[in-house]
């Protein structure tokens, strides 16, 4: 297909680059709060813990954040080259009311459950895909 993305999935690309764009601005401002912080380093031991919670924090978020946006980005490359909508796992399309919901999703809601079960398993359950929007 050579006219682009189809009619269908276009309110989900704009949804998307919405949503990388909020991301994006999201973690300069972080950025931004973070230098202002350090122009103004307190020096002594208690202020200095405190700063290094801080920086857990930004660092945290900011992975979620990173995340996030990767997989905005997986999206809005599925869209372009054709595959947005069809879970990889069982092949079917996702339904409607989850991508309105998480336009970035990459699972059906079965397959993204069996997936979360599994990591549950092992690693942690990656809960932000479906919490932050
Ligand atoms: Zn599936």
């Amino acid at each position: 297909m050579k006219n682009g993305p189809k009619p269908k999935f276009a309110t989900y690309r704009k949804m998307l680059e919405k949503k990388a764009e909020e991301v994006r601005r999201s973690m300069s401002a972080q950025k931004a709060a973070q230098v202002v912080a350090r122009l103004d380093v307190p020096s002594d031991e208690g202020d200095l813990s405190q700063q290094h919670h801080e920086e857990w924090i930004f660092l945290n978020r900011n992975s979620l954040d990173m995340k996030l946006l990767r997989e905005v980005g997986d999206a809005l490359q599925r869209i372009e080259t054709d595959n947005y909508g069809t879970c990889p796992e069982c092949d079917e399309p996702i339904s409607t009311k989850r991508l309105d919901a998480v336009p970035w999703a990459r699972y059906c809601v079965t397959c993204q459950e069996r997936i979360a079960t599994r990591q549950a398993a092992g690693e942690e359950v990656d809960e932000f895909e479906e919490a932050s929007r």
